[in-house]
């Protein structure tokens, strides 16, 4: 299937699931996880409307970057090496996956202008997942305060992958409760407003629970 009719499908579950939740599509900002795919479709991706790429090693990034550029805007939602920051850091708008203390030190050294992150967390406390535990999300934050460069924008989370859906649903709920509980406290360093949750299998819960950013690959721009 084309990008553009991947899409119209996309949009569709979107207005569903924002006339279940009582919120407005355009709050909503879909990521086409161009991961598994080549640089000619992420070109079609961007001709059909999606101008946010997300890409999850820097090799792929990187290769795509040099062609595509100033095109998109560049989400990185993988793990980040921090001896690998520097040859990325210049060059992408959002990173999902800050988790750890070392990494932020790492860009604040290596950026010349602030680094819009999301802290990356791990609600469902699977082993194989990286992220924070949320009990530790908070310290972690207030320790960010003396890395100028670092502006936190918001969680980023991945949910299990499990057919139950009310326990993907539980996850999303425990992400968008902590994110309200950091912004209420007004760090100018950490505004937290955003949401990233919700992938191919289960975007229209994550928005039904108030994802801003769904990071969809194979639904959108197709697997391998
Ligand atoms: C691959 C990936 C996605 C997209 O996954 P799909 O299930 O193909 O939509 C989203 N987020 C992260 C962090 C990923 O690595």
């Amino acid at each position: 299937m084309d990008v553009a009719s991947n899409l119209i499908e996309i949009q569709e579950n979107m207005k569903l699931a924002c006339e279940k939740s009582n919120r407005k599509i355009d709050e909503i900002t879909v990521i086409g996880v161009t991961k598994y795919v080549t640089i000619e479709r992420a070109e079609e991706t961007i001709d059909a409307g999606i101008k946010n790429l997300g890409e999850n090693r820097n090799e792929g990034f990187l290769e795509k970057h040099k062609e595509i550029g100033q095109n998109a805007i560049w989400h990185f939602i993988g793990t980040l090496q921090t001896r690998k920051v520097k040859d990325i850091i210049q060059k992408i708008d959002y990173l999902h996956s800050l988790d750890r203390l070392s990494l932020a030190k790492e860009i604040n050294k290596r950026s010349e202008k602030p680094v819009n992150c999301f802290v990356q967390v791990n609600v469902s406390g699977e082993e194989s997942k990286h992220g924070l535990a949320p009990e530790n999300v908070f310290d972690f934050i207030k320790e960010i305060e003396k890395y100028e460069k670092i502006r936190i924008v918001g969680l980023m989370t991945m949910a299990p992958h499990i057919e139950d859906r009310d326990e993907i649903r539980k996850v999303f709920k425990r992400l968008a409760e902590l994110r309200e509980q950091i912004s209420q406290k007004n760090y100018s360093y950490a505004p937290c407003q955003f949401l990233s949750m919700g992938m191919s299998n289960d975007y229209d819960i994550a928005i039904e629970e108030g994802a801003t950013h769904i990071r969809i690959g194979s639904k959108l721009v197709g697997s391998l």
